[in-house]
Protein backbone atom coordinates (compact mmCIF):
# COMPACT_ATOMS: atom_id res chain seq x y z
CA UNK A 1 0.00 0.00 0.00
CA UNK A 2 1.35 3.67 -1.09
CA UNK A 3 1.35 6.72 1.33
CA UNK A 4 -1.63 9.03 0.34
CA UNK A 5 0.92 12.35 0.41
CA UNK A 6 1.16 14.45 -2.57
CA UNK A 7 4.15 13.65 -4.97
CA UNK A 8 5.86 17.04 -6.04
CA UNK A 9 9.42 16.22 -7.30
CA UNK A 10 12.68 18.06 -5.07
CA UNK A 11 13.42 20.65 -8.06
CA UNK A 12 15.63 23.45 -7.37
CA UNK A 13 13.29 26.09 -8.76
CA UNK A 14 11.13 25.60 -5.69
CA UNK A 15 13.90 26.71 -3.43
CA UNK A 16 13.96 30.47 -5.20
CA UNK A 17 10.51 30.43 -5.77
CA UNK A 18 10.10 29.62 -1.64
CA UNK A 19 12.10 32.32 -0.86
CA UNK A 20 10.84 34.86 -3.52
CA UNK A 21 7.55 34.14 -1.64
CA UNK A 22 8.19 33.80 1.79
CA UNK A 23 11.44 35.88 2.23
CA UNK A 24 11.31 38.84 -1.19
CA UNK A 25 13.25 41.31 0.93
CA UNK A 26 15.83 39.56 2.73
CA UNK A 27 19.48 40.47 1.09
CA UNK A 28 21.64 39.57 -1.62
CA UNK A 29 24.79 41.59 -1.43
CA UNK A 30 27.65 41.29 -3.06
CA UNK A 31 31.05 42.57 -3.84
CA UNK A 32 31.87 43.25 -7.56
CA UNK A 33 34.43 42.65 -9.52
CA UNK A 34 33.97 46.62 -11.14
CA UNK A 35 34.55 47.15 -7.09
CA UNK A 36 31.26 48.28 -5.86
CA UNK A 37 28.72 47.01 -3.23
CA UNK A 38 25.84 45.67 -5.23
CA UNK A 39 22.60 45.36 -3.87
CA UNK A 40 19.95 42.82 -4.40
CA UNK A 41 16.95 40.50 -3.00
CA UNK A 42 15.84 37.04 -3.44
CA UNK A 43 12.49 38.83 -5.44
CA UNK A 44 15.11 40.00 -8.07
CA UNK A 45 17.09 36.78 -8.10
CA UNK A 46 14.08 35.14 -8.54
CA UNK A 47 12.81 37.02 -11.69
CA UNK A 48 16.49 37.55 -13.03
CA UNK A 49 16.77 33.62 -12.77
CA UNK A 50 13.80 33.28 -15.13
CA UNK A 51 15.17 35.89 -17.56
CA UNK A 52 18.27 33.58 -17.79
CA UNK A 53 15.90 30.31 -18.42
CA UNK A 54 14.36 32.64 -21.16
CA UNK A 55 17.79 33.35 -22.50
CA UNK A 56 18.43 29.78 -22.54
CA UNK A 57 15.10 28.77 -24.41
CA UNK A 58 15.62 30.78 -26.76
CA UNK A 59 19.20 29.39 -27.56
CA UNK A 60 17.31 25.84 -28.10
CA UNK A 61 19.48 24.55 -25.64
CA UNK A 62 17.82 21.18 -24.52
CA UNK A 63 17.10 19.44 -20.89
CA UNK A 64 20.52 18.25 -19.67
CA UNK A 65 22.44 20.05 -21.69
CA UNK A 66 25.61 21.94 -19.81
CA UNK A 67 25.81 25.71 -18.99
CA UNK A 68 29.66 26.27 -17.52
CA UNK A 69 30.15 29.09 -15.46
CA UNK A 70 33.26 31.22 -14.89
CA UNK A 71 32.73 33.28 -12.33
CA UNK A 72 33.46 34.66 -8.23
CA UNK A 73 30.67 34.59 -5.86
CA UNK A 74 28.06 37.16 -6.54
CA UNK A 75 24.35 38.03 -7.36
CA UNK A 76 25.20 37.12 -11.11
CA UNK A 77 25.95 33.96 -10.38
CA UNK A 78 23.54 33.01 -7.98
CA UNK A 79 21.06 33.92 -10.72
CA UNK A 80 22.67 31.31 -12.92
CA UNK A 81 22.38 28.88 -10.45
CA UNK A 82 18.60 28.89 -10.43
CA UNK A 83 17.96 29.93 -14.03
CA UNK A 84 19.92 27.01 -15.24
CA UNK A 85 18.88 24.39 -13.14
CA UNK A 86 15.62 25.70 -13.35
CA UNK A 87 14.80 25.16 -16.26
CA UNK A 88 16.59 21.68 -16.42
CA UNK A 89 20.07 22.55 -17.67
CA UNK A 90 23.19 21.72 -16.00
CA UNK A 91 25.62 24.43 -13.87
CA UNK A 92 29.00 23.32 -14.82
CA UNK A 93 31.20 25.78 -12.18
CA UNK A 94 34.66 25.76 -13.70
CA UNK A 95 37.68 26.38 -11.03
CA UNK A 96 39.09 29.59 -13.09
CA UNK A 97 41.90 28.99 -10.91
CA UNK A 98 42.86 25.82 -13.42
CA UNK A 99 45.18 26.46 -16.02
CA UNK A 100 44.16 27.26 -19.13
CA UNK A 101 44.66 24.24 -20.71
CA UNK A 102 42.78 22.27 -17.71
CA UNK A 103 39.70 24.79 -17.94
CA UNK A 104 39.40 24.12 -21.89
CA UNK A 105 39.67 20.22 -21.17
CA UNK A 106 36.78 20.78 -18.82
CA UNK A 107 34.79 22.55 -21.06
CA UNK A 108 34.87 20.15 -24.03
CA UNK A 109 34.72 17.21 -21.79
CA UNK A 110 31.55 18.63 -20.22
CA UNK A 111 30.08 19.56 -23.77
CA UNK A 112 29.63 22.84 -22.47
CA UNK A 113 27.78 24.73 -24.88
CA UNK A 114 27.02 28.09 -23.20
CA UNK A 115 29.95 29.43 -20.97
CA UNK A 116 29.88 32.79 -18.49
CA UNK A 117 32.53 34.35 -17.05
CA UNK A 118 33.22 37.41 -14.65
CA UNK A 119 35.46 40.35 -16.87
CA UNK A 120 38.71 39.53 -14.68
CA UNK A 121 38.44 36.02 -16.70
CA UNK A 122 38.44 37.40 -20.21
CA UNK A 123 42.47 36.68 -20.40
CA UNK A 124 41.48 32.98 -20.25
CA UNK A 125 38.73 33.08 -22.61
CA UNK A 126 40.69 34.68 -25.29
CA UNK A 127 43.57 32.27 -24.73
CA UNK A 128 40.71 28.99 -24.83
CA UNK A 129 37.74 30.04 -26.71
CA UNK A 130 39.10 28.43 -30.43
CA UNK A 131 39.84 25.49 -28.38
CA UNK A 132 36.37 25.10 -26.58
CA UNK A 133 34.42 23.49 -29.75
CA UNK A 134 31.20 22.72 -28.24
CA UNK A 135 30.52 26.18 -26.64
CA UNK A 136 27.98 28.32 -29.01
CA UNK A 137 27.43 31.13 -26.62
CA UNK A 138 30.35 33.23 -24.82
CA UNK A 139 28.45 35.60 -21.73
CA UNK A 140 30.73 38.01 -20.17
CA UNK A 141 29.10 38.90 -16.65
CA UNK A 142 28.92 42.35 -17.58
CA UNK A 143 26.80 45.37 -18.54
CA UNK A 144 26.20 45.88 -22.18
CA UNK A 145 28.52 48.94 -22.35
CA UNK A 146 31.03 46.85 -20.31
CA UNK A 147 31.71 44.93 -22.50
CA UNK A 148 34.53 45.67 -25.02
CA UNK A 149 34.03 45.63 -28.15
CA UNK A 150 37.49 44.10 -29.97
CA UNK A 151 37.91 40.58 -27.99
CA UNK A 152 38.06 38.49 -31.08
CA UNK A 153 36.03 36.54 -29.51
CA UNK A 154 32.71 34.82 -31.40
CA UNK A 155 29.21 35.16 -30.32
CA UNK A 156 29.77 37.13 -27.27
CA UNK A 157 26.95 38.59 -25.12
CA UNK A 158 26.68 40.98 -22.10
CA UNK A 159 25.46 39.06 -19.52
CA UNK A 160 22.81 42.23 -19.08
CA UNK A 161 21.55 42.41 -22.52
CA UNK A 162 21.55 38.67 -22.62
CA UNK A 163 18.90 38.51 -20.07
CA UNK A 164 17.69 41.92 -20.63
CA UNK A 165 15.53 40.65 -23.64
CA UNK A 166 13.65 37.94 -21.50
CA UNK A 167 10.49 38.38 -19.69
CA UNK A 168 10.27 37.48 -15.81
CA UNK A 169 7.38 35.98 -16.20
CA UNK A 170 8.41 32.55 -16.55
CA UNK A 171 7.11 29.18 -15.54
CA UNK A 172 9.83 26.71 -14.54
CA UNK A 173 8.95 22.72 -16.05
CA UNK A 174 8.63 19.89 -13.69
CA UNK A 175 10.91 16.95 -14.48
CA UNK A 176 11.84 13.94 -12.94
CA UNK A 177 13.67 14.82 -9.29
CA UNK A 178 17.12 12.63 -10.33
CA UNK A 179 17.60 14.62 -13.22
CA UNK A 180 20.86 16.26 -13.77
CA UNK A 181 21.17 19.56 -11.79
CA UNK A 182 25.06 20.54 -11.33
CA UNK A 183 28.42 19.38 -12.57
CA UNK A 184 31.49 19.21 -10.39
CA UNK A 185 34.96 18.49 -11.73
CA UNK A 186 36.89 16.55 -8.95
CA UNK A 187 41.11 18.61 -8.83
CA UNK A 188 42.79 15.83 -10.51
CA UNK A 189 45.31 15.33 -9.01
CA UNK A 190 46.36 11.90 -9.80
CA UNK A 191 45.20 12.04 -13.96
CA UNK A 192 42.34 13.71 -15.22
CA UNK A 193 39.73 15.63 -13.68
CA UNK A 194 36.54 13.61 -13.09
CA UNK A 195 32.58 14.90 -12.97
CA UNK A 196 30.32 14.71 -10.13
CA UNK A 197 27.04 14.95 -11.35
CA UNK A 198 24.41 16.60 -8.88
CA UNK A 199 20.35 15.73 -9.30
CA UNK A 200 18.03 18.17 -7.81
CA UNK A 201 17.02 15.57 -5.43
CA UNK A 202 20.46 15.22 -3.98
CA UNK A 203 20.53 18.63 -3.77
CA UNK A 204 17.61 19.13 -2.08
CA UNK A 205 17.81 16.65 0.46
CA UNK A 206 21.62 17.61 0.34
CA UNK A 207 20.15 21.41 1.63
CA UNK A 208 17.78 20.36 3.88
CA UNK A 209 20.37 18.08 5.73
CA UNK A 210 23.37 20.92 5.71
CA UNK A 211 20.36 23.60 7.08
CA UNK A 212 19.76 20.78 10.52
CA UNK A 213 20.75 22.93 13.68
CA UNK A 214 23.27 20.14 14.64
CA UNK A 215 24.80 20.82 10.89
CA UNK A 216 25.35 24.48 9.52
CA UNK A 217 21.95 25.81 11.28
CA UNK A 218 20.97 28.06 8.90
CA UNK A 219 17.94 30.54 9.63
CA UNK A 220 16.30 33.77 8.12
CA UNK A 221 18.09 35.67 10.95
CA UNK A 222 21.24 34.64 9.44
CA UNK A 223 23.56 36.67 7.27
CA UNK A 224 25.59 34.09 5.13
CA UNK A 225 29.12 34.43 3.66
CA UNK A 226 30.73 32.00 1.86
CA UNK A 227 34.39 32.46 1.15
CA UNK A 228 33.99 29.05 0.07
CA UNK A 229 33.92 29.72 -4.13
CA UNK A 230 30.63 28.92 -5.89
CA UNK A 231 32.71 26.89 -8.33
CA UNK A 232 34.31 24.54 -5.27
CA UNK A 233 31.31 22.15 -4.48
CA UNK A 234 29.10 24.82 -5.07
CA UNK A 235 30.21 27.04 -1.95
CA UNK A 236 29.41 23.75 -0.01
CA UNK A 237 25.64 24.20 -1.01
CA UNK A 238 25.05 27.53 1.15
CA UNK A 239 23.28 29.18 -2.13
CA UNK A 240 21.00 26.13 -2.09
CA UNK A 241 20.63 26.33 1.99
CA UNK A 242 20.36 30.01 2.26
CA UNK A 243 17.26 30.18 -0.38
CA UNK A 244 15.69 27.38 1.76
CA UNK A 245 15.69 29.36 4.93
CA UNK A 246 15.48 32.89 3.58
CA UNK A 247 19.01 33.63 4.74
CA UNK A 248 20.19 37.01 3.48
CA UNK A 249 23.68 36.33 1.66
CA UNK A 250 26.84 38.37 1.24
CA UNK A 251 29.11 37.62 -1.51
CA UNK A 252 32.78 38.62 -1.68
CA UNK A 253 33.58 38.27 -5.02
CA UNK A 254 36.82 38.50 -6.06
CA UNK A 255 38.44 40.37 -2.74
CA UNK A 256 39.42 37.33 -0.55
CA UNK A 257 42.45 39.41 1.35
CA UNK A 258 42.19 39.59 5.40
CA UNK A 259 41.05 43.40 5.14
CA UNK A 260 38.30 43.13 2.46
CA UNK A 261 36.71 40.38 3.93
CA UNK A 262 36.83 41.44 7.18
CA UNK A 263 34.94 44.60 6.20
CA UNK A 264 32.43 42.99 4.48
CA UNK A 265 31.64 40.52 7.51
CA UNK A 266 30.92 43.78 9.73
CA UNK A 267 29.36 46.20 7.51
CA UNK A 268 27.05 43.01 6.27
CA UNK A 269 26.22 41.63 9.92
CA UNK A 270 27.25 38.60 8.72
CA UNK A 271 26.30 35.91 11.25
CA UNK A 272 28.14 32.92 9.80
CA UNK A 273 31.20 32.97 6.82
CA UNK A 274 32.93 29.64 5.32
CA UNK A 275 35.94 28.54 3.94
CA UNK A 276 39.06 26.61 3.67
CA UNK A 277 41.55 27.45 6.74
CA UNK A 278 44.02 28.88 4.28
CA UNK A 279 41.71 31.85 3.47
CA UNK A 280 41.21 32.19 7.81
CA UNK A 281 44.73 32.57 8.03
CA UNK A 282 44.55 36.57 6.23
CA UNK A 283 41.60 37.06 8.21
CA UNK A 284 43.05 36.24 11.29
CA UNK A 285 46.31 38.18 10.13
CA UNK A 286 44.50 41.32 9.46
CA UNK A 287 42.25 41.00 12.60
CA UNK A 288 45.30 40.63 15.17
CA UNK A 289 47.64 43.08 13.49
CA UNK A 290 44.90 45.86 14.11
CA UNK A 291 43.34 44.91 17.71
CA UNK A 292 39.83 44.24 15.80
CA UNK A 293 36.68 41.95 16.94
CA UNK A 294 33.63 40.43 15.27
CA UNK A 295 30.62 42.38 15.91
CA UNK A 296 27.96 40.09 14.84
CA UNK A 297 29.78 36.42 13.47
CA UNK A 298 29.39 34.04 15.65
CA UNK A 299 30.08 30.80 13.37
CA UNK A 300 32.53 29.95 10.59
CA UNK A 301 32.40 26.38 9.05
CA UNK A 302 36.12 25.13 8.21
CA UNK A 303 36.75 22.38 6.14
CA UNK A 304 37.74 21.68 2.84
CA UNK A 305 40.96 20.16 4.41
CA UNK A 306 42.09 20.04 8.54
CA UNK A 307 41.88 22.64 10.57
CA UNK A 308 44.54 23.01 12.89
CA UNK A 309 43.27 23.36 16.48
CA UNK A 310 44.83 26.33 16.96
CA UNK A 311 43.12 28.28 14.68
CA UNK A 312 39.82 26.43 16.21
CA UNK A 313 41.10 27.84 19.78
CA UNK A 314 41.92 31.36 18.31
CA UNK A 315 38.60 32.06 16.87
CA UNK A 316 36.53 30.85 20.42
CA UNK A 317 38.72 32.34 22.78
CA UNK A 318 40.01 35.38 21.12
CA UNK A 319 36.90 36.09 18.81
CA UNK A 320 33.87 34.47 20.52
CA UNK A 321 33.30 32.66 17.01
CA UNK A 322 32.50 28.64 16.87
CA UNK A 323 34.50 26.89 14.32
CA UNK A 324 32.40 23.99 13.21
CA UNK A 325 34.74 22.22 11.90
CA UNK A 326 33.57 20.20 8.37
CA UNK A 327 34.36 16.97 6.41
CA UNK A 328 33.13 15.88 2.87
CA UNK A 329 34.40 15.75 -0.89
CA UNK A 330 33.24 16.91 -4.09
CA UNK A 331 31.69 13.24 -4.18
CA UNK A 332 29.64 13.77 -1.58
CA UNK A 333 27.47 17.25 -2.33
CA UNK A 334 29.81 17.85 -0.18
CA UNK A 335 28.78 17.27 2.94
CA UNK A 336 29.81 14.57 5.20
CA UNK A 337 30.32 15.16 9.04
CA UNK A 338 30.12 18.78 10.90
CA UNK A 339 31.63 18.59 14.13
CA UNK A 340 28.79 19.95 17.01
CA UNK A 341 29.06 19.03 20.58
CA UNK A 342 26.93 16.39 22.44
CA UNK A 343 25.40 17.13 25.70
CA UNK A 344 27.66 15.79 27.60
CA UNK A 345 30.35 17.44 25.82
CA UNK A 346 28.88 21.08 26.43
CA UNK A 347 29.96 20.32 30.05
CA UNK A 348 34.14 19.23 29.16
CA UNK A 349 36.67 21.67 30.91
CA UNK A 350 37.84 24.14 27.20
CA UNK A 351 40.92 21.93 26.93
CA UNK A 352 38.98 18.84 25.84
CA UNK A 353 36.22 20.65 24.20
CA UNK A 354 39.01 21.85 22.39
CA UNK A 355 39.95 18.14 21.54
CA UNK A 356 36.34 17.65 20.17
CA UNK A 357 36.18 20.30 18.22
CA UNK A 358 39.34 19.39 16.68
CA UNK A 359 37.86 16.27 15.13
CA UNK A 360 35.66 16.70 11.91
CA UNK A 361 32.94 15.77 13.72
CA UNK A 362 29.56 13.54 13.15
CA UNK A 363 27.39 12.32 10.17
CA UNK A 364 24.64 14.43 9.36
CA UNK A 365 21.61 11.90 8.49
CA UNK A 366 21.54 11.14 5.01
CA UNK A 367 25.09 10.10 5.07
CA UNK A 368 25.74 6.51 6.08
CA UNK A 369 29.72 5.95 6.93
CA UNK A 370 32.43 2.95 8.17
CA UNK A 371 35.77 2.12 8.36
CA UNK A 372 37.49 -0.74 7.35
CA UNK A 373 40.97 -2.39 7.06
CA UNK A 374 42.68 -3.59 4.33
CA UNK A 375 40.92 -6.74 3.74
CA UNK A 376 37.32 -4.49 4.33
CA UNK A 377 36.46 -5.98 7.52
CA UNK A 378 34.85 -2.97 9.60
CA UNK A 379 36.54 -1.48 12.12
CA UNK A 380 35.13 -0.79 15.87
CA UNK A 381 34.29 2.91 16.76
CA UNK A 382 36.91 3.15 19.00
CA UNK A 383 38.47 6.55 18.44
CA UNK A 384 41.90 4.29 18.09
CA UNK A 385 41.62 2.45 15.16
CA UNK A 386 41.95 3.51 11.86
CA UNK A 387 41.06 2.72 8.70
CA UNK A 388 39.92 3.53 5.02
CA UNK A 389 36.40 5.81 4.97
CA UNK A 390 33.50 4.51 3.15
CA UNK A 391 30.41 6.54 3.09
CA UNK A 392 26.82 5.98 0.97
CA UNK A 393 24.03 8.16 0.69
CA UNK A 394 21.55 9.86 -1.07
CA UNK A 395 23.44 12.69 -1.75
CA UNK A 396 26.97 10.71 -2.71
CA UNK A 397 28.19 9.75 -6.26
CA UNK A 398 27.39 6.46 -7.44
CA UNK A 399 29.92 7.04 -11.05
CA UNK A 400 31.24 9.42 -12.39
CA UNK A 401 29.62 11.84 -15.55
CA UNK A 402 30.29 9.80 -18.75
CA UNK A 403 31.04 6.59 -16.75
CA UNK A 404 35.07 7.75 -16.29
CA UNK A 405 36.69 5.35 -14.37
CA UNK A 406 34.45 2.72 -14.14
CA UNK A 407 32.17 1.72 -10.79
CA UNK A 408 33.72 3.63 -7.99
CA UNK A 409 31.57 1.79 -5.54
CA UNK A 410 32.57 -1.40 -3.41
CA UNK A 411 30.10 -4.47 -2.29
CA UNK A 412 27.27 -2.85 -0.59
CA UNK A 413 27.35 0.27 -2.60
CA UNK A 414 29.86 2.30 -0.67
CA UNK A 415 31.85 4.68 -1.98
CA UNK A 416 35.50 4.72 -1.02
CA UNK A 417 36.36 8.06 0.58
CA UNK A 418 40.50 7.95 -0.11
CA UNK A 419 40.81 9.22 3.46
CA UNK A 420 42.18 7.65 6.72
CA UNK A 421 39.77 7.45 9.65
CA UNK A 422 38.88 6.80 12.71
CA UNK A 423 35.64 7.30 14.68
CA UNK A 424 35.09 7.46 18.37
CA UNK A 425 32.44 6.20 20.57
CA UNK A 426 30.35 9.23 20.57
CA UNK A 427 30.74 8.82 16.40
CA UNK A 428 33.13 11.41 16.19
CA UNK A 429 35.22 11.20 13.29
CA UNK A 430 38.87 12.16 12.88
CA UNK A 431 40.85 12.01 10.02
CA UNK A 432 44.24 11.07 10.22
CA UNK A 433 45.37 11.23 6.13
CA UNK A 434 44.12 11.34 2.61
CA UNK A 435 45.48 7.44 1.90
CA UNK A 436 48.65 9.34 -0.35
CA UNK A 437 49.73 11.18 2.22
CA UNK A 438 50.05 8.65 4.98
CA UNK A 439 53.51 8.73 6.34
CA UNK A 440 54.61 4.67 6.87
CA UNK A 441 57.92 4.79 8.70
CA UNK A 442 58.98 1.12 9.23
CA UNK A 443 55.48 -0.62 8.78
CA UNK A 444 53.82 2.47 11.28
CA UNK A 445 51.79 4.90 9.65
CA UNK A 446 52.61 8.54 10.61
CA UNK A 447 49.87 10.91 10.65
CA UNK A 448 50.59 14.01 8.55
CA UNK A 449 47.81 15.78 9.71
CA UNK A 450 48.47 15.53 13.87
CA UNK A 451 51.81 16.46 12.96
CA UNK A 452 51.00 20.24 11.05
CA UNK A 453 48.70 20.28 13.83
CA UNK A 454 51.18 20.45 16.38
CA UNK A 455 53.37 22.48 14.16
CA UNK A 456 50.96 25.13 13.46
CA UNK A 457 50.43 25.85 17.43
CA UNK A 458 54.31 27.17 17.29
CA UNK A 459 54.03 30.84 17.14
CA UNK A 460 56.65 31.44 14.70
CA UNK A 461 54.63 28.49 12.20
CA UNK A 462 52.28 30.23 9.58
CA UNK A 463 51.59 27.22 7.49
CA UNK A 464 52.98 23.24 7.53
CA UNK A 465 52.86 20.83 5.70
CA UNK A 466 54.45 16.98 7.08
CA UNK A 467 55.55 14.99 3.75
CA UNK A 468 56.92 11.47 3.53
CA UNK A 469 60.80 11.70 2.39
CA UNK A 470 62.42 8.21 1.11
CA UNK A 471 64.37 6.74 4.10
CA UNK A 472 67.16 3.58 3.65
CA UNK A 473 66.15 2.00 6.76
CA UNK A 474 62.13 3.27 7.68
CA UNK A 475 61.41 3.48 3.85
CA UNK A 476 60.02 6.83 4.63
CA UNK A 477 60.30 9.27 7.28
CA UNK A 478 58.67 12.97 8.16
CA UNK A 479 59.94 15.88 6.58
CA UNK A 480 58.05 19.28 7.72
CA UNK A 481 58.12 21.98 5.31
CA UNK A 482 57.53 25.66 7.30
CA UNK A 483 56.28 28.84 5.85
CA UNK A 484 57.01 31.31 8.91
CA UNK A 485 54.92 33.91 9.84
CA UNK A 486 55.95 37.65 8.65
CA UNK A 487 59.19 38.94 10.91
CA UNK A 488 58.89 35.49 13.03
CA UNK A 489 62.31 33.50 14.04
CA UNK A 490 63.02 29.94 14.99
CA UNK A 491 65.88 27.45 14.33
CA UNK A 492 64.34 23.92 12.54
CA UNK A 493 65.61 22.51 16.40
CA UNK A 494 63.41 25.12 18.56
CA UNK A 495 60.83 23.86 16.02
CA UNK A 496 61.00 19.99 16.81
CA UNK A 497 61.53 20.73 20.05
CA UNK A 498 57.65 22.02 20.54
CA UNK A 499 56.80 18.56 19.52
CA UNK A 500 58.52 16.96 22.93
CA UNK A 501 56.07 15.11 24.92
CA UNK A 502 52.72 15.95 22.87
CA UNK A 503 53.72 13.11 19.93
CA UNK A 504 55.80 9.63 19.84
CA UNK A 505 58.99 9.73 19.60
CA UNK A 506 59.54 8.06 16.41
CA UNK A 507 56.61 10.25 14.75
CA UNK A 508 58.53 13.58 15.20
CA UNK A 509 59.47 14.86 12.03
CA UNK A 510 63.39 13.86 11.15
CA UNK A 511 63.87 18.04 9.77
CA UNK A 512 62.34 20.90 9.38
CA UNK A 513 62.79 22.82 6.16
CA UNK A 514 62.08 26.69 5.78
CA UNK A 515 60.59 28.22 2.40
CA UNK A 516 58.62 31.41 1.80
CA UNK A 517 55.69 29.95 0.65
CA UNK A 518 53.83 26.48 -0.06
CA UNK A 519 51.99 25.48 -3.35
CA UNK A 520 48.55 25.62 -2.51
CA UNK A 521 46.15 24.05 -5.35
CA UNK A 522 43.04 25.44 -7.24
CA UNK A 523 40.79 25.06 -3.70
CA UNK A 524 43.30 26.62 -1.21
CA UNK A 525 44.73 23.35 -0.36
CA UNK A 526 48.57 22.30 0.07
CA UNK A 527 50.01 20.40 -2.39
CA UNK A 528 51.92 17.97 -0.61
CA UNK A 529 52.61 16.02 -4.02
CA UNK A 530 54.71 19.16 -5.45
CA UNK A 531 56.41 19.07 -2.18
CA UNK A 532 56.73 15.35 -2.22
CA UNK A 533 58.25 16.29 -5.62
CA UNK A 534 60.64 18.96 -4.60
CA UNK A 535 61.93 17.39 -1.41
CA UNK A 536 62.24 13.92 -2.76
CA UNK A 537 66.21 14.10 -2.15
CA UNK A 538 65.87 15.82 0.81
CA UNK A 539 68.83 14.07 2.76
CA UNK A 540 67.86 13.52 6.11
CA UNK A 541 70.06 13.98 9.05
CA UNK A 542 68.44 10.40 10.42
CA UNK A 543 69.25 8.32 6.76
P1 LIG B 1 39.83 17.76 -4.31
O1 LIG B 1 40.94 16.91 -3.81
O2 LIG B 1 39.43 17.47 -5.68
O3 LIG B 1 39.98 19.20 -3.95
P2 LIG B 1 37.66 17.75 -2.54
O4 LIG B 1 37.63 19.23 -2.50
O5 LIG B 1 36.42 17.02 -2.74
O6 LIG B 1 38.56 17.23 -3.61
O7 LIG B 1 38.44 17.25 -1.27
C1 LIG B 1 38.00 16.20 -0.48
C2 LIG B 1 39.08 15.80 0.46
O8 LIG B 1 39.54 16.90 1.24
C3 LIG B 1 38.63 14.78 1.47
O9 LIG B 1 38.63 13.49 0.92
C4 LIG B 1 39.68 14.96 2.56
O10 LIG B 1 40.88 14.29 2.26
C5 LIG B 1 39.95 16.44 2.52
N1 LIG B 1 39.18 17.11 3.57
C6 LIG B 1 38.03 17.79 3.44
N2 LIG B 1 37.65 18.31 4.62
C7 LIG B 1 38.57 17.95 5.53
C8 LIG B 1 38.75 18.17 6.94
N3 LIG B 1 37.90 18.89 7.65
N4 LIG B 1 39.83 17.62 7.53
C9 LIG B 1 40.71 16.88 6.83
N5 LIG B 1 40.61 16.66 5.52
C10 LIG B 1 39.56 17.18 4.87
Amino acid sequence: MLGQMQDHPLLISTLIDHAAKNHPEAEIVSRRVEGDLHRSNYGQVARRSKQVAGALDRLGLAQGDRVATLAWNGYRHLELYFGITGSGRVVHTINPRLLPDQIAWIANHAEDQVLCFDMTFLPIVKGIWKHCTTVRQWVALCDADKLPADTGIPNLVAYEAWIGAESADYTWPSFDERSAAALCYTSGTTGNPKGALYSHRSTLLHAYAGALPDALNLSARDSILPVVPMFHVNAWGLPYGAAMTGAKMVFPGAALDGKSVYDLIEAEGVTMAAGVPTVWLGLLNHTAQHGLKFRTMRRTVIGGSACPPAMIQSFRDEYDVTVLHAWGMTEMSPLGTVCTLKPAQTQLPAAQQLAVMAKQGRAIYGVDMKIVDADGNELPWDGQQSGDLLVRGPWIISSYFKGEGGNPLVAGGWFPTGDVASIDADGFLQITDRSKDVIKSGGEWISSIDVENIAMAHPAVAMAACIAVPHPKWDERPLLVVMKKPNATATPAEILAHFDGKIAKWQIPDDVVFVDGIPLGATGKMQKNKLREQFKGHALPTA
